[in-house]
């Protein structure tokens, strides 16, 4: 099963996808992650990546399509995997196509969760996330069980950089520019499940859950 999760930052995205990865054991790769790991670490693509970031603003399509490519040829993959936050244009999701069928594979489903601009705000800010397992968590809405700490693995929690309220805004006006397109591109082929995302973390997965196994309602 290969799945996108798309969506405005702060929809939920790393939250669901890290649900239903657990839930059918495949991996959760999220691009957002593997670049913050790599400026982390002060690699050349972390410092190409870093000042995209910084300022809200898209990371340029050819780094990212490299990044993809490498991380899908991993053995992990083979049952299939998660893409969160990928794609995040039509080239790359046009990329992705050519990818996956080069190697005779397809896109099951496109969840897109749908929030409005509202909540994102303070979604965002209230957002936390762990340095060490990349365990997403909400002041509010989903707190760890010890404050500021990682349920998973025990590290401090951190806000990220970007999660600030300027730096939010550009974000959410990158999203509508380059990657809102992406939904009637999925929609026009049939592959997307649409998820109100104003809605309880446990039913929103128990949704995504549902339409995935095809239960009907
Ligand atoms: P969010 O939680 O807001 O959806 P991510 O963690 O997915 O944010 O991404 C953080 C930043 O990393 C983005 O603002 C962007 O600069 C960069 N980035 C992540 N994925 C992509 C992508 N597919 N294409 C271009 N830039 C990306
Ligand atoms: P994205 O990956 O789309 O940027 P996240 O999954 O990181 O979004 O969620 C953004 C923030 O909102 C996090 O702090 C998360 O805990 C919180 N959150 C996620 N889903 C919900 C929800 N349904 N209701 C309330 N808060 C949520
Ligand atoms: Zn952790």
């Amino acid at each position: 099963m290969i799945l996108i999760f798309l969506g405005a930052p702060g929809a939920g995205k790393g939250t669901q996808s890290e649900l239903i990865a657990k839930e059918f054991s495949i991996p959760q790769i999220s691009t957002g992650d593997i670049l913050r790991n790599e400026v982390a670490l002060v690699t050349d693509l972390g410092m190409k990546a870093k000042a995209y970031m910084d300022n809200g603003e898209l990371v340029p399509d050819d780094i990212i399509i490299q990044i993809i490519e490498k991380r899908i040829k991993n053995g992990d993959t083979k049952n299939g995997f998660i893409l969160d936050g990928f794609p995040r244009t039509i080239k790359q999701a046009e990329e992705l196509d050519s990818m996956l069928q080069k190697n005779n594979l397809s896109i099951s489903k496109v969840v897109f969760i749908d929030v409005q601009d509202e909540v994102i705000i303070e979604r965002l800010s209230g957002r936390r996330v762990c340095p060490s397992c990349n365990a997403v968590y909400h002041i509010k809405y989903n707190p760890p069980k010890v404050e500021n700490i990682c349920d998973k693995c025990g590290s401090k929690l951190i806000q990220r950089s970007d999660d600030h309220e300027d730096v939010i805004k550009r974000r959410l006006q990158t999203y509508k520019e380059n990657t809102s397109p992406l939904v009637e591109y999925y929609a026009n082929s049939m592959r997307l499940i649409k998820i109100s995302g104003e809605k309880d973390i446990m039913d929103i997965f128990h949704e995504i859950l549902d339409e995935l196994l095809n239960i009907p309602k």
